[in-house]
């Protein structure tokens, strides 16, 4: 039997072919069959370009059914999907494509002459633009509209579990990103695990706000519903009003933190917004306790945190039945084995027990197969009985649900000391007038590293630094208490909006001695 991750969903799509697939914001509707019928003619329009094996099909397009059809098509073509994000710009992508060389580059119709000269540069062999269905301005560089030219059905392509489907580049929050290759068993193990952990179940309708070039939109949101047979609502980005408007139309949401925030700070949103909704999902950065515990008391729905990520598609994830903890990302999901590493009193190598802080390792059918050429650095990252180090610091409570304390790149030593950012920025935002903060090691003659503390204060806010360092005073121990702490308009963030420390470290790394 295939293993192609196309077949996967196909074998699960609803009898009723015209039942609706995607529904946009705009009131365009999708059918199953339309789904079908587009990516067979896609599919059709990659098989004639005599592509060779593991040709990689990258797109840099904004969010649209046809996106999603372009993936699907790709999958069904047998070809490796490497989707961008599309707030990259040109230095970017030239990185991209001398990193991947895909064999076809597909962009918006805006991007096409900067694209253009980079991918020809590179030998990019062919350039498409996806321009979204029904808008009448294709040209013939358009995908939508060479691909009406081929026939409709296509036979999905053979694959074993173990052939490559995508690769994702990671979000580049600690440095370059790199190519996670994810096979179609890694990630379709990942989405039927998913599917009953969290009860998909017929009638679902998932409101789906998140970009498609990322993991949590792509692999967790629009699989899961594809797997599903469930229908999706589209929205182009994350907007809070059109979020409130079409979340009573909808069952299952999710979304990155910041989107429950700004949720919560919304004037449209209460618990009747939310009266259809059967599951929230929060994921791809820490949900803060306090924003868990306000959506909860304003809507009587306990957000569910998981914790993924590109290199390993879902790793843990609260319980559907059973308690849903704040500040935890839950448990291990059946069939991932994770363990935290520390050191035993003799320094050598050891398993943490509970209470303890460790070294995220995992292993299970959803871990990735390496990062794109660099064998090395995937060798680095594994370990001899065959865990991935995912680079993340976290602790077990005493049931076995998981905190994520810090990715180990940010750990502060200082004097000796261990000092984990997350727990010094949950103190310093509970300050009166601090909106965010950021806590960074830099280097120090005598503590080794010093923790520094980077805050944004609320516009109207008063507070000085020694008002910070002395309140820290009376919360903390002194050796975690910031030596220095700076003021700035904003956070550096990545375009994923993920806070870059690697960044802060070096704007405000001290003047050598
Ligand atoms: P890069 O690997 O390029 O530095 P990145 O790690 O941010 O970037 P992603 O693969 O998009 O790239 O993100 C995965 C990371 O996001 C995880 O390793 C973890 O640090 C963080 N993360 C994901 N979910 C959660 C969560 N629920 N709580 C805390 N952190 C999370
Ligand atoms: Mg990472």
């Amino acid at each position: 039997m295939t293993a192609n991750l196309y077949a996967l969903f196909a074998s699960r799509f609803p009898a009723d072919s015209t039942a609706c697939c995607i529904e946009t914001h705009d009131g365009q509707y999708y059918s199953w069959g339309d789904i079908e019928r587009a990516s067979a003619r896609i599919a059709n329009l990659l098989g004639s370009l005599d592509l060779p094996s593991g040709a990689r099909i990258a797109a840099q397009v904004e969010k649209s059914p046809e996106a999603l059809i372009l993936y699907l098509a790709t999958l069904r073509a047998g070809f490796v999907y490497l989707p961008l994000n599309t707030a990259y710009r040109a230095a970017e992508i030239e990185y991209f494509i001398g990193d991947a060389e895909p064999a076809v580059f597909v962009c918006t119709p805006q991007n096409f002459g900067w694209v253009a000269q980079i991918a020809f540069k590179a030998g990019t062999r062919h350039l498409f633009t996806l321009d979204e269905g029904g808008n009448g301005r294709r040209n013939s560089g358009s995908l939508l509209a060479r691909a009406m030219h081929h026939p409709d059905s296509f036979d999905t392509v053979e694959k074993q579990a173990d052939d490559l489907a995508v690769i994702l580049y990671t979000s580049g929050t600690t440095g370059r990103s790199k190519g996670a290759m994810l096979s179609h068993g890694n990630i379709g193990s990942n989405a039927q695990v998913l599917q009953q952990y969290w009860h998909w179940q017929a009638g679902d309708v998932l409101l789906h706000a998140l970009p498609l070039f990322h993991i949590h939109g792509l692999l967790v949101a629009a699989n899961g519903a594809l797997l599903n047979g469930s229908k999706m609502i589209f929205l182009p980005k994350f907007e809070a009003a059109e979020v409130c408007r079409q979340l009573p139309r909808s069952t299952v949401f999710m979304g990155v933190p910041t989107y429950y925030v700004r949720l919560l700070a919304s004037g449209g949103f209460d618990r009747g917004t939310c009266r259809n909704i059967r599951l929230f999902v929060s994921g791809s950065a820490p949900l803060l306790a306090d924003t868990f515990a306000e959506f909860a008391e304003r809507t009587d729905h306990t957000i569910l945190e998981r914790y993924g990520m590109s290199e390993t598609a879902m790793l843990t994830s609260n319980p559907y039945a059973q308690e849903r903890r704040g500040g935890t990302v839950g448990q291990p999901l059946p069939g991932v084995s994770l363990r935290l590493m520390g050191t035993d009193s003799e320094g050598r190598s050891a398993v943490c027990g509970a209470g303890e802080i460790g070294d995220i390792q995992v292993k299970g059918p959803n871990v990735f197969h390496g990062y794109w050429r660099m064998p090395e650095k995937t060798a680095e990252e594994f370990t001899a009985d065959g865990y991935f180090k995912t680079g993340d610091v976290g602790r077990f409570d005493n049931q076995g649900y998981l905190s994520i304390v810090g990715r180990s790149k940010d750990l502060i030593i200082s004097g000796g000391y261990n000092v984990y950012p997350k727990e010094i920025e949950s103190v310093l935002d509970e300050i009166d007038g601090v909106l965010e903060s950021a806590v960074i090691g830099v280097p120090h003659i005598d503590f080794g590293e010093a923790v520094t503390a980077v805050i944004v204060k609320r516009p109207e806010a008063k507070l000085t630094t020694a008002d910070v360092i002395a309140l820290m005073k009376t919360s903390i121990a002194n050796f975690k208490v910031p030596k220095q702490v700076f003021f700035a308009d904003e956070l550096p963030r990545n375009a994923m909006g993920k806070v870059q420390k690697n960044v802060l470290r070096e704007q405000y790394a001290l003047p050598a001695a």
